[in-house]
């Protein structure tokens, strides 16, 4: 079955402000199986996946806000209008994929242990606090401060964080975990840490179809916070080992194992060349910005995708898993100070999207 539009909010430019590159709003990906896919997959445009099981629905992860998480749940009315939600699925702690919880919490909520353990890894008030300090620190032309506060301030312009509760997946799991819903199966195996320290995707057998949560970022790059890179490659390879016939990425278009592949040599590809580097001594934000302008790199479609400067993060985990010796801030400082560093790359990456990231006006 060809997966197809069914309807959306019908915006003409992605909440960046760049030309979509795939509609946006509800697809059918095979018989009474769908996902709300959000162009083009870039901070918080995040893929929900919704599984009718006859009488009774299962919805994979929520939006980062409650307004997107309302707005995606009157996009879908037509299938829980006959399938009620029932169940929730997260696939990870990041808040673009669990901020909308709240909306479920009379409900069974599943996710691994670690990515519960994790729910609580940022607060929704730091990142208004950063949204609207944004709008201040862009006037600070300190040792990238103001690149740091544009950065954060675009990134977050697009969603309110006011209201959010973070709201705790109940039903906790290790390794596996199978839902029957109305003798649907639905098959949730944790793959973390790698992207986070709790990852799962998800599989529906009979529906021949997996949604992947944040391993598989497609036409996007992806990162890796947590760490180490084996799990998160080995997680990448289950996921191209099934059988099935589409796979939901966390951000970005509709994706088959092809896709899976190039993701699988993107970290090949960075491993490697970061690798050299770190036994060479070079610090991990130099090393990351010669990787990403080397002639090697424009070679590879990851020469194209959204926010190259992310490699910065992966670099940094990378390196930390090497027992390299970096001077980074602990907790969300850290985190902070990372995005600090992706914001300066970012603004010596002109031709990168989305554009509205690195360009002042
Ligand atoms: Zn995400």
């Amino acid at each position: 079955m060809i997966p197809t539009w069914l309807s959306g909010p019908g915006r003409a430019l992605t909440r960046f402000g760049e030309t979509p590159a795939f509609t946006e709003g509800l697809y059918r990906i095979a018989p009474d199986t769908y996902a709300w896919m959000v162009p083009n997959g870039s901070w918080g445009e995040t893929n929900i996946g919704l599984i009718d099981c006859g009488g009774a629905s299962v919805l994979i992860d929520t939006c980062w806000d409650l307004r997107y998480t309302r707005e995606m749940l009157a996009g879908v009315a037509d299938i829980t209008g006959h399938s009620p939600i029932e169940a929730v699925i997260n696939t990870h702690a990041d808040g673009d994929h669990c901020w909308g919880n709240q909306l479920f919490q009379d409900r069974p909520i599943y996710a691994t242990q670690a990515c519960i353990h994790q729910m609580h890894h940022m607060h929704p008030r730091s990142l208004s606090a950063l949204k609207h300090g944004g709008t201040l620190m862009r006037y600070l032309p300190l040792a990238g401060l103001h690149q740091f506060g544009h950065y954060m301030h675009e990134m977050f312009k697009p969603y309110d964080f006011g209201g959010i509760t973070i709201t705790d997946p109940n039903q906790g799991f290790s390794r596996h975990k199978t839902l029957t819903i109305r003798s649907v199966d639905i098959v949730i195996t944790e793959v973390g840490p790698g992207h986070t320290d709790g990852d799962a995707i998800v599989h529906v057998p009979s529906r021949r179809v997996a949604y992947a949560g944040d391993i598989l970022f497609v036409g996007v790059t992806p990162v890796m916070w947590s760490g180490p890179i084996e799990p998160l490659v080995a997680g990448l390879s289950l996921l191209q080992s099934l059988d099935v016939d589409v796979i939901v990425p966390g951000h970005g278009p509709l994706a088959t194992a092809p896709d899976v592949q190039t993701v699988i040599d993107y970290w090949h590809f960075v491993h490697e060349a970061l690798h050299r580097r770190c036994q060479q001594g070079m610090p991990p934000a130099q090393a990351t910005r010669e990787v990403i302008c080397s002639a090697d790199f424009a070679r590879h479609p990851w020469a194209h995708w959204d926010s190259p400067e992310r490699l910065l993060t992966s670099a940094y985990t990378l390196y930390r898993h090497w027992g390299a010796r970096l001077h980074s801030l602990p907790g969300k400082l850290g985190v902070m100070n990372l995005m600090r560093q992706q914001a300066m790359l970012a603004f010596s990456l002109p031709q990168a999207s989305p554009r509205v990231m690195r360009h002042m006006r």
